[in-house]
């Protein structure tokens, strides 16, 4: 059962893990900027610098993501509604919040969208 005690540990949690990356995104934009003001002085600094700079963005685009879920279970937290399931409005059991901290959706439901999910990807599995 989600107290309002355990609430409060979710929040200061999620507001830790907001702050680092927020943190981390600053730092990792700095990094791009500053490559791309360098100058490249031959070919294999230019390859070795584009497969940095790949990586820094697919990091960015992780850490950008999980702001977002953190920032809407924050919101949640606000409106009285963290926990909850997105789809059938029941408590998401507190295991699996303390695993998942901005988990959107029961188990229940989880598994139900990850099915739809690999039925409509069927041509292209990921497994
Ligand atoms: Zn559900």
């Amino acid at each position: 059962m989600l107290n309002s005690e355990k609430i409060k540990v979710f929040k200061i949690e999620l507001e830790n893990r907001r702050d680092k990356i927020k943190e981390n995104l600053k730092v990792t934009t700095q990094e791009i900027n500053g490559l791309n003001s360098n100058e490249v002085k031959d070919e294999a600094d230019y390859a070795s610098i584009s497969i940095d700079r790949a990586v820094d963005n697919a990091i960015l685009l992780q850490q950008t993501q999980e702001l977002k879920e953190i920032e809407s279970a924050l919101n949640k937290i606000n409106e009285n509604i963290y926990g909850i399931c997105e789809m059938c409005e029941e408590e998401i059991d507190i295991k699996r919040l303390e695993l998942k901290i901005f988990a959107k959706y029961c188990i229940v439901c989880r598994e139900i969208i990850e099915k739809e999910a690999s039925v409509s990807n069927k041509r292209t599995p990921l497994f």
